[in-house]
């Protein structure tokens, strides 16, 4: 595309790109180019106000010095090392500063870190632990994993098989023996909640219902995200994840939060399982990570899930790992990001904020068409009334027109997702719900 109109743009066609309608955006692309605080830059030098966090990861905001410092001596000292039978010093004080803050604070002992590089990593080899603990107490013959409709877990094939997006399912095989909880997302009980929602809490015995149907010695891990973001922003009914927990205690089913996007301070506290207060048997995390810079991910293992495998046979407890696992790169950009963390008291300022952003963003209820809006630490959902003709075609529409007027939204089918970097000033969410709202107009 050497004809394309923006100047040092280099042609577009090489990139196959994820998750994106390639020849649409071909035709039409949005570039951007530079990232400073609460702004990206767009390629036709326009400021664009970054409604999502990136990819809900860069929650400290763009551009952080410090990080960019701590990369750039990291890389002129130890570039590369491996963690298979060797080890760097900066893998280690990293894990050892995630324990410090590990979902569920001291007594829930989810301070055993494995290092991936995404989400999706995390997520396989969340699953992957939970099958190898329950190998390693005698519960060899638990191998079945339950997610959950509308879960997304990424894209590895544990996470599409215990995921519930049709789309990411349809093309590829899944693991045997996965199964599915109901979505929690009930219309009809709760709609423009702020907060959780009062009904659902029951949908939790779904999984007592699969333990009759194929016996709870067949399975060895329930996975859910505690606030399901990627399908639109689902928040749990009170009730429901305590339910869910003490229904995998009762049959020994391993409970995973998958924390990719909930995690480092989205919903106010550190973790969802803090904000919540229930714990699981392991959690996973990336994106807020290391702020989105390097890409990096992880799990939190509790310590009975850790020590059981640790009391196996001499030798490789866990046959599982990246040559990039505890990347020094990555570490350094996760140790300075957690200093701005600490410093900047941003694991828990979604907390200070939450209630004038779900006011803020319950204000564009009575706007035409906009059937749902649902909130949460700083996190919306709004939903549009799909098109018959074409499902999400609205909701595409006021994300293009939003970016056109320099704010930065997420669509999900007919959903807008919102999800700021956690600096977000409160006069920068009054200027999100008026592009917002002028945009859902126009698409109306
Ligand atoms: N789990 C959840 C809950 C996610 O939201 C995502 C990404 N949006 C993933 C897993 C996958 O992460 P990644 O894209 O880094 O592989």
């Amino acid at each position: 595309m050497t004809d394309h109109p923006l100047r040092n743009t280099p042609s577009l066609d090489a990139f196959w790109m994820p998750f994106t309608a390639n020849r649409q955006f071909k035709a039409a692309p949005r570039l951007l180019v530079a990232a400073q605080g609460m702004h990206y830059t767009a390629d036709d030098g326009r400021s664009v106000l970054d409604g999502t966090a990136g990819l809900w990861c860069v929650n400290a905001g763009h551009g952080r010095r410090g990080i960019a410092a701590a990369v750039e001596r990291q890389l002129a000292t130890l570039d590369f090392a491996p963690t298979f039978q060797m080890g760097h010093p900066v893998a280690f004080a990293f894990a050892e500063r995630l324990a410090e803050i590990a979902p569920g604070g001291p007594e829930a002992g989810l301070d055993r870190v494995f290092f991936t590089n995404s989400g999706s990593e995390s997520v396989d080899t969340a699953l992957k632990i939970a099958l190898a603990y329950q190998r390693a107490i005698g519960q060899g013959t638990r191998t079945r994993l339950i997610g959950r409709e509308r879960g997304y877990h990424g894209v590895g094939f544990g996470g599409i098989s215990v995921g519930g997006i049709v789309s990411n399912r349809r093309v590829f095989p899944q693991l045997p023996g996965a199964d599915h909880l109901r979505h929690t997302h009930d219309p009809a009980r709760n709609r423009f909640v702020k907060g959780q929602p009062e009904h659902g809490a029951e949908l939790a015995d779904d999984l007592e219902r699969l333990v009759q149907l194929h016996g709870a010695e067949t399975i060895a891990a329930c996975i859910v995200e505690p606030v399901a973001g990627s399908t639109g922003v689902l928040i749990p009914p009170k009730g429901y994840l305590e339910r869910l927990r003490d229904i995998c205690t009762r049959h020994g089913i391993l409970l995973i939060f998958d924390e990719v996007i909930s995690g480092f301070g989205r919903l106010g506290a550190p973790f969802a399982t803090d904000f919540f207060g229930v714990v699981p048997d392991l959690v996973t995390a990336a994106k807020g990570l290391t702020n989105g810079t390097v890409p990096m991910g992880a799990v939190f293992a509790s310590r009975t899930v850790h020590d059981a495998l640790m009391r196996g046979p001499d030798g490789i407890e866990l046959f599982h790992g990246y040559t990039y696992s505890g990347h020094p790169i990555a570490c350094a950009a996760g140790i300075a990001t957690l200093d701005i963390y600490r410093e900047e008291g941003l694991l828990t300022r979604a907390a200070d904020l939450s209630d004038d952003w779900a006011a803020a963003m319950h204000d564009l209820r009575g706007r035409k068409r906009v059937t749902d809006i649902r909130t949460l630490g700083l996190v919306a959902g709004i939903e549009l009334e799909s098109r018959p003709d074409a499902p999400g075609q609205r909701a595409y529409d006021v994300f293009v027109d939003c970016f056109a007027r320099g704010l930065l939204t997420r669509v999900t089918g007919d959903i807008i997702a919102l999800s700021p970097p956690l600096i977000v000033e409160r006069g920068q969410i009054a200027e999100m719900a008026a592009v917002l709202g002028d945009a859902i107009d126009r698409a109306a």
